[in-house]
């Protein structure tokens, strides 16, 4: 092959992916007579320690891939057998718009608008700009008051958390400020594979090549142990004991910020009594929390120790921690934790967070308007399936729309999600590849890839970065955007002017960037704007003058103590509430954690993917051994509410008593009812916390050998 010439034609057309990564970077896609040859990044970027370029994971670069995955839908399909069976027809476009029409007609004539289900999310592709979400929620704002399926699965715990305490969610510090961080906490927080933010490990890899030390605590030795000088293993939903023991050190030895306590909290005593258990005999000694925690007490009382001392110190919190039991309580402990030690409000310390600005700063980007019809009920994505089973919703569901969303598998207790989807009359899911909540539709509409579509895109968590992602090759099949179908929808149904505004999809591009100085020629020409500010501190302006900057809670201090978790049977203060003991016959954890090659339940449909990194259980060493479990072999995970097949991972690089199933291999039922695909899911229930959040990292299993590998 003559490399000049595949330089000399081939187009470069920026795009950029929609997963719901944690992150947003920048892909070139490599074009020649119209194939996409390769997928490469943008040359010449500026890239210094304080302002990275977007570097791509493998993931970005995997959309090649995915383009011609055997599982791409490729024509409008209709289901001809049972649900599940993958038995499916093809059909025109027009037969099937014509049905959906139909059927939404019906349902809102006969039962009344909301008996229709409409559920979007973190999908098998993420919706943004005029694709997924916004494309589907413009279409029934202006038809109807449906009932929406959707709500924040990812931090609801540790906003519920930050709205008691702070007044409001905060993003927290911007990444950069790590710095000048001496110290960093990643508590639970694995920013080598799932980011947090654009270039968090960069960051951290560059504190720590300035001086900065790094320890991991997290039940796996993960991807970020790369970044860290030391590893502490910590047992799954028991963070707030660990919290209130290292609180516990530092009050008892005199490095506690009394100062910050008393100018910029409210609370403290009643947290500092439960510390040192006046009320109730108890302690929080770190002698006390070595057993709840797994963790050495003498390790607590260093990890105290340095937390306190090495200012500034940042701790930089997952989510796992929250999508436990009481995971209210881990949210509000690392939060007490971080005000005990006095590093919150300074740069290189905070309390968590994001990492990436709030929505509105820096680039005027509008989004898609919507029309008069709010939703008429609201369903949390995390227990959409009970109430469809329990029959709590009256009137019953006549149909289910879904788009932008693996609903089956992202949803805690896919087993349960299939039944509830079984009652549903009639589903329709746009998709481009045949996902496990696909194969239980009756409709399913072939929807573009990021490739196959023009969109403009901001960055996860924040809006400093614009990207405008180019459409780099033509539609496979007969496949298109969201937008394509609702707009034929809306003409059927006699909404078509106000959803389209006469408009084109170009054009609602130009029309989203109206408020804004930049025109899509102007971000044609680099596919990307960043207008990265001045690092920024949380709580900064507030540590310094909190009267004159006051939070937006009662006392305008951050509330150690909280009422309104009481009304939720909460303890008023961050205490550790234990989850209890595992259920009879499972005496292992699970955690089901993110991982490097999915995003949320996107990615199972690439066979490239699968190659570089198989779909495995981690068990520990020990704990395989005592199963008579070797590496690679087959296991099956047992949980109370359904089983998978999935091969062992046996490794010291997860603590014994844990199992890790990562979160985003799609269910796939055999005879007897076991998950051969693996999906995380099958083993988790929907159980929520007490304020309604999910509670993923909160279940129990058994694993047996199935066969040797
Ligand atoms: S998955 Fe996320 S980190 Fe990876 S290339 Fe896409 S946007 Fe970037």
């Amino acid at each position: 092959m003559n490399p000049r010439r595949e330089f000399t034609h081939m187009r470069r057309v920026p795009f950029t992916c929609t997963l719901d990564c944690g992150s947003r970077c920048e892909l070139i896609a490599c074009v020649e007579d119209g194939r996409l040859m390769r997928i490469d990044t943008p040359p010449d970027r500026q890239d210094t320690p304080r302002f990275p370029r977007l570097i791509p994971c493998v993931r970005g670069r995997a959309h090649r891939r995915a383009q011609n995955a055997p599982d791409r839908v490729l024509q409008p399909l209709r289901r001809t057998g049972p649900r599940g069976s993958s038995a499916f027809c093809p059909i025109s476009w027009d037969d099937a718009l014509d049905e959906i029409a139909e059927r939404l007609l019906r349902a809102r004539e006969q039962q009344g608008p909301i008996s229709i289900l409409h559920a979007t999310g973190a999908g098998s592709i993420s919706g943004r700009g005029l694709s997924g979400a916004d494309a589907s929620r413009r279409f029934f704002s202006h038809w109807a008051s449906v009932t929406e399926i959707a709500g924040n699965m990812s931090v609801h715990c540790v906003a519920m958390a930050q709205q008691w305490m702070l007044g409001s969610h905060l993003p927290g510090s911007d990444r950069a400020t790590l710095l000048d961080s001496r110290l960093i906490l990643l508590w639970g927080m694995n920013p080598a594979e799932n980011h947090m933010g654009p270039n968090t490990a960069h960051f951290i890899a560059e504190a720590r090549d300035r001086g900065a030390r790094v320890v991991l605590l997290d039940p796996r030795y993960t991807d970020s142990g790369m970044l860290a000088d030391e590893w502490v293993p910590l047992r799954p939903g028991t963070d707030a004991a660990l919290a209130a023991a290292m609180a516990h050190v530092m009050i008892a030895e005199g490095l506690a910020d009394t100062a910050f306590l008393e100018r910029c909290t409210d609370g403290s005593e009643a947290y500092r009594r439960y510390l040192m258990g006046l009320d109730d005999d108890i302690p929080k000694t770190p002698a006390w929390a070595e057993p709840i925690t797994g963790v050495d007490a003498e390790m607590i009382r260093r990890l105290a120790r340095a937390y306190a001392t090495e200012r500034p110190a940042a701790l930089l919190a997952g989510w796992g921690p929250q999508r436990t039991r009481y995971g209210e309580q881990s949210a509000r402990a690392l939060m007490a934790l971080a005000c005990v030690s006095g590093n919150v409000g300074l740069r290189g310390g905070g309390l968590g967070g994001y990492g990436t600005r709030g929505s509105g700063s820096e680039i005027a980007l509008g989004s898609l308007p919507m029309g008069p019809y709010a939703p008429g009920r609201r369903l949390p994505p995390g227990s959409w399936a009970p109430a469809i089973l329990e029959g709590q919703l009256h009137p019953a569901p006549a149909l289910l729309y879904i788009v932008a969303s693996n609903l089956v598998n992202r949803s805690p207790n896919s087993l349960a999600n299939v039944a509830a989807l079984a009652q549903v009359p009639f589903v329709v899911v746009h998709e481009p590849f045949m996902t496990p909540t696909a194969r239980h539709a009756d409709l399913v509409l072939p929807i573009n890839t990021d490739l196959e579509r023009s969109d403009l895109v901001t960055s996860w968590g924040h809006d400093s970065h614009l990207f405008y992602s180019q459409q780099a090759v033509a539609s496979r099949g007969e496949s298109r955007t969201d937008y394509w179908v609702f707009a034929r929808l809306a003409e059927r149904l006699g909404i078509g002017e106000k959803y389209t505004q006469g408009r084109s999809e170009q054009e609602w591009l130009d029309a989203l960037l109206a408020e804004s100085p930049m025109t899509l020629d102007d971000l044609a020409r680099d596919g990307i704007v960043r207008c990265d500010p001045p690092p920024r501190v949380a709580l900064e302006a507030f540590r310094r003058d909190p009267d004159a900057h006051p939070l937006s809670t009662r006392s305008g201090r951050i509330e150690l103590r909280n009422h309104q978790a009481a009304a939720y049977g909460l303890p008023d203060i961050p205490a550790f509430v234990d989850t209890g003991n595992e259920p009879a016959g499972y005496p292992l954890q699970l955690v089901t954690p993110h991982h490097k090659l999915r995003s949320n339940s996107c990615l199972d449909a690439n066979p490239w993917l699968h190659r570089l990194e198989p779909h495995t259980a981690w068990i520990n060493s020990a704990d395989a051994a005592a199963r008579e479990i070797a590496d690679g072999d087959t296991v099956i995970v047992e949980a109370p509410g359904g089983n998978i097949q999935i091969r062992a991972h046996v490794t010291p690089r997860i603590m014994p008593g844990v199992v890790s199933v990562a979160q985003g291999a799609w269910l796939a039922l055999d005879a007897a009812g076991d998950d051969g695909g693996g999906c995380a899911n099958t083993l988790t229930e929907h159980t929520l916390t007490p304020t309604g959040g999910p509670t993923t990292h909160t279940a129990w299993v058994q694993v047996r050998r199935l066969s040797d590998g």
